[in-house]
């Protein structure tokens, strides 16, 4: 029987990290600081170490992964690309099926990919304490994880809505060391003069980043770090695409499709990137190479955003970058793929959508829940919320190959499992949960306070 499985071995875990920004189409425009110039490296030093501001703003194509953050990665790396034979069947497609799964981390996602180097380089740079913002918790768990395992103290601020409905995140986060707190809260300025007029505030991930990054900016010894968005972070998940590559030439095959989520992007751009890297490179096999990202119509930043200067955070923290956006304020509906409820998207990601190289769709969440229970009773594994929306187009996809006889290759990014967003599930058989509408007005409303810099 052949194997639907493709593994590879302990060393042959990328050496290095694929940086997209050395192929870009056109030059991409500088991330601005308030004063409408060029943000300076030294405005980034208060809150994260040299390397990472080095990769954030490096243009060279391959950066080396440490040989501890390799040997970090041997816990749950290389991870395996799946043919999803049971759904290729259940769909009667011609198309071939293949996953990512990056579920098996032991926090149950991608985001660990990114956590694990950012501990490491503040590690090295001699800070001792890290601050981050978690809403569901996935970036939070990870970052917990991987400051554990270099003897990082970490403080995370929870969306405190979060905080009280989703224990289980939470209670991970603190098996692996991390003090967890609610957000508002009466540790930094920012949670105290909230709580003083709205002592029930709900909190909100704009909060959070606000605490985490105040706290960080005031102490020497504490850094801050983000789970998405950033151009380190996405280079830290090209780990994803590198490895997949490296899985379709053990089979002789190579992906007409590459399909993933996109809440901030960085598991798009790390799964579709290293491809897009043998475009540029004008490898014959990426010619005709499709890759798409996929967002919920209810925050639909690339196909309904405008291509601006925007913040990355609800605060106003961040320097100005150049992405598809909501609008900072924009609050997107309470869906149940937490991660992707973020106004803007990646700059590279923006970029590449912006010069037609890459597609992106907007898809409902009924939609998603519907594809991820099929992926689930033919594939078994029990996909993230997030996730499903990748299945739903990959779904869609294969579907589309049925009506014209093509046998497309069609890769998907199964960026974590659902285990412990199971009540969505359970809201989905009952009925109750429900589509939204894209929020025209709200995001019109949250436009219009943007546009200082074009
Ligand atoms: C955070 C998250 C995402 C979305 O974030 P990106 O940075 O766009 O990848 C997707 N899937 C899962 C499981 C996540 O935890």
């Amino acid at each position: 029987m052949e194997s639907t499985r493709i593994l590879l071995e302990a060393n042959e875990i990328p050496s290095h990290w694929y940086n997209i920004a050395a192929d870009l189409p056109v030059p991409p425009s500088p991330p601005l600081g308030p004063d409408g110039t060029p943000a300076r490296p030294e405005q980034l030093a208060a809150i994260f170490p040299p390397a990472i501001i080095e990769q954030e703003m490096s243009s060279a194509r391959w950066i080396e992964i440490p040989q501890q953050v390799r040997e970090i990665f041997r816990l749950w790396r290389p991870s395996p690309l799946v043919r999803a034979v049971r759904l290729e069947a259940a769909l009667g497609t011609p198309a071939k099926i293949f996953f990512k799964y990056e579920g098996g981390s032991p926090a149950g996602s991608h985001k660990p990919n990114s956590a694990v180097p950012q501990a490491y380089y503040n590690h090295a740079a001699g800070i001792k304490r890290l601050t981050t913002e978690t809403g569901a918790g996935q970036w939070g768990s990870s970052i917990a994880l991987a400051g554990q395992m270099f003897g990082l103290d970490v403080r995370i601020y929870m969306v405190k809505v979060s905080y009280e409905q989703k224990p289980y995140r939470r209670l991970m986060m603190q098996t692996w060391g991390a003090e967890v707190f609610p957000s508002p809260s009466e540790i930094t300025a920012t949670g105290r003069k909230i709580l003083a007029t709205e002592p029930d505030s709900p909190g909100s991930l704009g909060i959070a980043i606000s605490e985490a990054v105040e706290e960080a900016a005031g102490r020497a010894d504490t850094n801050y770090s983000l789970g998405s968005v950033l151009n380190h972070v996405v280079m830290h998940q090209s780990i994803i695409g590198l490895e997949a590559k490296k899985q379709f030439d053990k089979i002789g095959l190579y992906p007409d499709l590459v399909i993933a989520p996109c809440g901030g992007g960085s598991s798009f751009g790390g799964i579709a990137f290293p491809f897009l890297g043998d475009k540029a490179a004008g490898d014959k096999r990426a010619e005709k190479l499709r890759a798409i990202a996929v967002e919920p119509t209810s925050c639909p930043s690339l196909t309904k955003g405008r291509y601006t200067y925007d913040f990355g955070d609800a605060s106003g923290f961040t320097p100005l970058m150049k992405m598809y956006t909501l609008g900072h304020d924009f609050v997107p509906a309470g869906i149940h793929a937490g991660g992707l409820r973020y106004h803007g998207a990646a700059q590279h990601v923006s970029l590449l959508y912006r010069e037609g190289l890459i597609e992106a769709v907007a898809v409902p969440q009924l939609a998603t829940f519907e594809a991820g229970v099929q992926f689930a009773r033919t594939e078994g594994i029990i996909p993230a919320p997030e996730s499903c929306h990748a299945i739903r187009v990959a779904i869609d996809e294969a579907l589309r190959c049925k009506e014209s006889g093509e046998p497309k290759v069609i890769l998907f990014n199964l960026t974590g499992h659902g285990h412990f967003d199971m009540t969505a599930f359970e809201r989905y058989f009952s009925g109750k949960l429900e589509d939204y509408d894209y929020p025209a007005a709200a995001v019109e409303q949250s436009l219009a306070k943007l546009g200082r810099y074009e």
